[in-house]
């Protein structure tokens, strides 16, 4: 889904777990309703935060619309894990036992669709930004995660040292690089896909799920963020409208 798509930010925001929406055809993947509509299935609060980061920022949004159980859109097509079998304790029937073509299928539906509208948003973008917004869940494997908010990067660090910094000095939060993931967890594919091979600015943040999971939270939480991306815009030397309009 595209959103804001005349904003003049150099920014394009993307929130590629923003939906846990199963279509039929899938059969639900074999899941108990809460499991389906559970952190294994999607970002809870991530498109919220998404939506007013970019509208912060005046930049474009391009979202996910299918959980992430049926199509991962932050892994290549080709990853074990595209489908994957197995979410922290929740076991996925549905995607046991894919076949090339059903992978292929599922890749050509999902993936290739969202990977063609964010490059062509990119691609209209004047010295592009590439921000992706996930969350995460408190406790994982029964463990209480201390980090509140991970700034995330690939091979190129210099909006997140940036975003850090900035970080560092206005908030008392929890922030971390490369946590809870970072790169040894396979998650930097939009990253390295749409922005790190072409020299594109780029971050990707990790937002724990229970600080967003209202509105008054997301909106909040996307206001402190676009404060941060702006100050690191102004410190680089960004080209673009990047206000603050929340
Ligand atoms: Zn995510």
């Amino acid at each position: 889904m595209l959103m804001n798509t005349e904003g003049p930010s150099s920014a394009v925001v993307v929130c590629e777990h923003a939906s846990n929406f199963i279509p039929t055809e899938y059969g639900n993947l074999g899941l108990d309703k809460h499991a389906a509509t559970s952190h294994a299935a999607w970002d809870p609060g991530a498109l919220g935060v998404t939506r007013r980061l970019a509208k912060a920022l005046d930049a474009v949004a391009v979202t996910g619309t299918i959980s992430r159980l049926v199509c991962d859109l932050n892994r290549p097509p080709s990853a074990h894990d595209a489908s994957t079998q197995k979410s922290e304790l929740i076991k996925v029937p549905g995607n046991v036992g894919l076949s090339d073509e059903e992978r292929a299928e599922r890749a050509a539906k999902v993936y290739e669709p969202f990977r063609r509208t964010l490059a062509a948003q990119i691609s209209n973008t004047s010295h592009p930004v590439l921000i992706t917004v996930h969350s995460f869940t408190p406790i994982y494997h029964g463990k209480q995660r201390d980090v509140e908010i991970g700034i995330l990067h690939d091979a190129d660090a210099r909006l997140a040292d940036a975003m850090i910094d900035i970080a560092t000095q206005h908030t008392s939060m929890n922030v971390q690089r490369n946590e809870p993931y970072g790169p040894e967890n396979g998650v930097m594919h939009t990253l390295r896909e749409h922005a790190v091979a072409s020299g594109h600015l780029n971050v990707m943040l990790e937002i724990r799920n229970d600080l967003i999971a209202q509105e008054n939270q997301q909106i909040h939480v996307a206001k402190f963020i676009a404060t941060w991306i702006s100050e690191a815009f102004n410190t680089m030397g960004v080209e673009g409208d990047v206000q603050c309009k929340i």
